[in-house]
């Protein structure tokens, strides 16, 4: 059976650096405030909203949420990323997407200061991960797959990795995030021919493209470390993008749905307001 490389493990690791920055921080006066920017009021924005809360809550990361009614305007939405941007008492703002149809998800990507995305939406933090340059944040569920690797030491170098999915948010960023650790990336999309036996060439298989159980036994091989970022549900049961009934007998190691990947996206996105924190106020004493 494989090894199950539990998220709340390596979460733990994160939050006790988190706790450790906190201390440090708060010796200095320095407060750091995570805002949350949601507009309306759907169901799974709400679930994982109140999830960031609690995290934050736990290792004591002060949250400020502001909820704009579903029929918001543009320029209301805007206002508010630019007042938030503006707010020296904030450090990071993570806003839920997708927003409502009539809203431009593009315009509030761009209206976010680069040194307040920490959740990588911005093209400033894409362009960090894709040069390699460290400015700006990953996203936070492509760097939750890279934390799970390292805390199991699994090692990428020279290894064969294999990404379904091609998305903005996990596809691309952890293809170049595992790309940086020198493993040789192929990455599969819709348009892909014969995704099985490509999937069951890899050392290393991350799964993201938000099809239940989509990877049945014939993507599976021997020795394979499998990452299963996909949240769906079947059968009114969360489950991955894995069938993780086929995989667990046969690959090496395989993170769970629900209690993988999911786990550690919220420890990143508080490690990554902390660093805001410390950038920012390393900036405005440079001043
Ligand atoms: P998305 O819909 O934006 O992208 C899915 C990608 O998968 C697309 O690039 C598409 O080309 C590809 N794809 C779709 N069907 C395919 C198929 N049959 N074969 C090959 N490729 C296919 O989704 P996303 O935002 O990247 O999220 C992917 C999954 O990860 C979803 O299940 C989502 O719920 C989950 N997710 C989890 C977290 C977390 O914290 N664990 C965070 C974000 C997203």
């Amino acid at each position: 059976m494989a090894e199950l490389l539990k998220g709340a493990e390596a979460a733990a690791a994160i939050d006790k650096r988190a706790l450790e920055i906190l201390a440090a921080l708060r010796v200095r006066g320095i407060a750091p405030v995570l805002a949350t920017v949601r507009v309306g009021g759907r169901g799974d924005d709400i679930a994982y909203e109140s999830s960031v809360v609690k995290r934050c809550d736990k290792v004591g990361l002060a949250v400020r949420r502001c909820l704009l009614p579903a029929d918001s305007t543009q320029d209301a939405l805007i206002d508010e990323i630019e007042k938030l941007n503006a707010d020296s008492s904030v450090n990071g703002v993570l806003i839920f997407m997708p927003l409502p149809k009539h809203l431009d998800g593009e315009a509030a990507r761009r209206a976010l200061s680069p040194e307040k995305d920490v959740d990588g939406i911005t093209e400033g933090s894409l362009a960090g991960v894709f040069t390699g340059s460290g400015r700006g944040f990953p996203p936070c569920t492509a760097q939750a797959c890279i934390e799970i690797l390292d805390h199991y030491g699994i090692n990428c170098s020279g290894r064969k990795a294999v990404v379904i999915g091609r998305s903005l948010v996990v596809g691309k960023p952890v293809s170049m995030m595992l790309l940086a650790k020198n493993a040789t990336v192929t990455i599969c999309h819709s348009g892909t021919a014969d995704m099985p036996s490509l999937a069951r060439g890899a050392d290393i298989l991350i799964c993201a493209a938000g099809k239940p159980k989509m990877l049945g036994k014939d993507f599976f091989s021997e020795n394979q470390t499998v990452i299963d970022v996909g949240i769906n549900f079947s059968d009114g049961k969360m489950c991955g993008d894995a069938d993780f009934e086929a995989a667990a007998p046969v690959v090496r190691a395989i993170s769970p749905v629900p209690g993988g990947v999911g786990s550690v996206t919220t420890s990143v996105l508080i490690s990554h307001v902390l660093e805001a924190a410390e950038k920012q106020s390393a900036n405005r004493s440079e001043r």
